[in-house]
């Protein structure tokens, strides 16, 4: 097969879209991408680059014309244009129909139950006043969480209600309402698939989350569970990703609950911040694989090769600007300190800037050096 023939174009222009091309550029392929502006991550490295809005109609069907196969870096795209694009003949991975589902949490929801997949306990509402009116009814108990069914992120369009005060917070939208889960542990697997059936899977890793902004704060690779539970974890994957019949990537979340058992948070099917450390740590990284599940290559060698750390690199809480990075000296004076600057001009609050990840031969030391970063490398303005 001659990949470098088939013409590949990738909607969104973010950090994800600039580490798949870094990852690929080796192969010299032919790929092209899709955002708003050549400021953004991917524009200021990739001569390949169209401007346009991935959520228009026009805008993806027109990029996708000249291209033989379709693929995202963000799930929030215009789906009905790459329904008409696959009409035409053309891969879109993941496939429209799949993407309907993940993009929909009260989909996603009913996806995992028809399929036996474990998740929590859920109903589905239409609005505010019909989940006030279920608890007057007694239909619904406190605590449990509420959430948005489309367009959330980063826990934004995630509501915890524990209590009748906590009602204020309710999201005034189409909504899923789950169980509170007692969460021990939150785990993630990153899984590909391509055209041929080959699937494989990464190492799960386990999530340690900021709790003001709900974003990844570390990650550590391996994750601590035993091998049952990560066997477990890794067949409920693969399953979901041959029941969605995507190819590329599938990046599944996982709770582990206080008495062991598994359930299924959510699912995106991109390249994910759960998988940055399989860069330097892993035999293959997600970027890679995410592409060779897309033009059904053969997928790489997914083995963990060193204990590693990730820690995002986010923008100050209060400050706004353009950016500058402090600290990188001190950082790099440590061995196996790889960091990644996204090349976005403008720091906000929370906003993900760049990640570090840190490998060694002992989990605990990657922890200690992680946790230097994190209090050395800056984000200012
Ligand atoms: P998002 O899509 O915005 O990332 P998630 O569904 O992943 O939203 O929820 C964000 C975080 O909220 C999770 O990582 C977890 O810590 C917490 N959370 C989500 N659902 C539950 C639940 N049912 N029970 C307890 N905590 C939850």
């Amino acid at each position: 097969m001659n990949y470098r023939q088939l013409k590949v174009g990738v909607l969104g222009g973010g950090q994800l879209g600039r580490m798949m091309y870094e990852a690929i550029i080796k192969w010299d392929l032919d790929i092209h991408f899709m955002d708003q502006s050549k400021d953004f991550p991917v524009g200021k490295i990739c001569p390949n680059f169209q401007i346009g809005d991935f959520s228009n109609y026009d805008d993806v069907y027109n990029f996708g014309l000249d291209k033989d196969i379709i693929t995202i870096e963000i799930e929030a795209v215009n789906i009905e244009a790459l329904k008409q694009l696959e009409k035409l003949g053309k891969k879109v991975h993941p496939s429209p129909d799949a993407l309907k589902i993940i993009n929909d949490k009260g989909l996603q929801k009913m996806f995992y139950e028809s399929n036996q997949i474990p998740t929590s306990n859920f109903q589905i509402f239409k609005n505010e006043s019909e989940i006030l009116h279920a608890i007057e009814e007694g239909e619904l108990k406190f605590p449990f969480v509420q959430k948005s069914r489309t367009g959330g992120y980063d826990g934004k369009g995630v509501a915890v209600i524990k209590n009748q005060n906590d009602l204020s917070k309710l999201l005034p939208t189409a909504s899923i309402v789950e169980d509170l889960v007692p969460i021990k542990k939150e785990i993630g697997i990153i899984v590909a698939q391509n055209e041929a059936g080959q699937i494989a899977t990464f190492d799960p890793v386990e999530m340690v989350f900021e709790q003001e902004a709900n974003l990844v704060d570390f990650l550590f690779a391996p994750a601590a569970i035993s091998k049952e539970m990560a066997a477990e974890a890794e067949l409920i994957s693969k399953l979901l990703i041959s029941k969605l019949a995507i190819c590329g990537l599938l990046a599944v979340e996982l709770f582990i609950t206080e008495d062991d058992k598994i359930l299924v948070n959510e699912i995106a099917p991109r390249t994910h911040n759960s998988g940055h450390h399989t860069i330097e740590a892993c035999v293959t990284s997600q970027f890679e694989q995410h592409i060779r599940g897309i033009m059904n290559m053969p997928l790489g060698e997914t083995t963990l090769l060193h204990p590693a750390v990730m820690v995002n690199l986010l923008g100050s809480a209060n400050v706004s600007g353009s950016v500058n990075y402090d600290g990188m000296d001190t950082c790099l004076e440590k061995n196996n300190v790889h960091l990644h600057f996204y090349g976005k001009s403008e720091t906000k609050p929370f906003r993900k800037m760049g990640h570090a990840t840190i490998i060694d031969d002992s989990l605990d030391r990657a922890k200690e050096k992680a946790k230097f970063v994190k209090e050395n490398l800056k984000v200012t303005i």
